[in-house]
């Protein structure tokens, strides 16, 4: 990812000065908050990537503004704070907070924890990247789901226990979602051929598959086209 954006939390003016020129040396960009109150609508508002929080400020608990932060966003919270007790920041971790750092604290430390930070989020990153695929390896439609990469099918959660051939039709159906596919077509995906004698058994395992996925009088997926073949979704 680019530089971070990061919102400064902080009561002090002196310090909030301190850490905003060090981030603006750094080219980070940055905003900042004076309170709890400003901190949650700055996060709301701008929505930076990291959050560095006070945790003694003058409206709200920094562990509340962790809590209600991690409510709706995975952002990174590095807390900065003069309390030392091992109690506190085992608060804050709990409520959230993915690292902490103790005032006084050195540019060199606070920056080092930023770029710590920044590496853990390309990390996330590159592996929500990687999981997409098998995400798309997916069909979903209302309570079907069906799971290309582990062979499975569910309907409102529960496995639906196919035959071989029952998944091979509902496969390609869903490969060709909302069309309809002729039985001739079907016949030649799932069987390799297009023979008449073949109609019979295709019937057979539409029927089936059909009842297993409406299992539990749910909606039906499946449309049958008289004389013509079907549709899944
Ligand atoms: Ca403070």
């Amino acid at each position: 990812m680019d530089k971070p954006a990061i919102l400064i939390v902080e009561d002090d003016r002196s310090i909030r000065n301190m850490i905003a020129v060090t981030l603006e040396a750094e080219g980070y960009t940055f905003y900042t908050a004076e309170n709890g109150r400003e901190a949650l609508l700055a996060s709301t508002s701008r929505q930076p990537d990291i959050v560095l929080l006070d945790l003694g400020l003058p409206d709200l608990d920094g562990v509340d503004v962790i809590r209600k932060i991690r409510s709706w966003s995975e952002m990174s919270i590095i807390i900065v704070s003069a309390r030392s007790d091992d109690r506190d920041k085992v608060e804050a971790l709990d409520a959230g907070a993915d690292d902490y750092i103790t005032k006084p604290f050195s540019v060199e430390e606070l920056l080092a924890r930023v770029r710590a930070v920044t590496r853990r989020l390309d990390a996330l990153q590159r592996a929500a990247k990687a999981a997409e695929p098998a995400r798309q390896a997916r069909y979903v439609d209302g309570e079907l789901e069906i799971d290309f990469g582990a062979r499975l099918v569910r309907v409102g959660g529960e496995e639906v226990h196919l035959t071989n051939m029952e998944y091979k039709l509902l496969a390609v159906l869903a490969e060709n979602a909302g069309k309809v596919l002729t039985y001739k077509y079907l016949l030649r995906q799932v069987w390799g051929s297009a023979m008449e004698s073949d109609m019979a058994s295709l019937r057979v395992f539409m029927v089936s598959l059909r009842k297993k996925l409406a299992k539990g009088g749910g909606r039906q997926y499946l449309q049958t086209y008289v004389g013509i073949g079907y549709r899944l979704g």
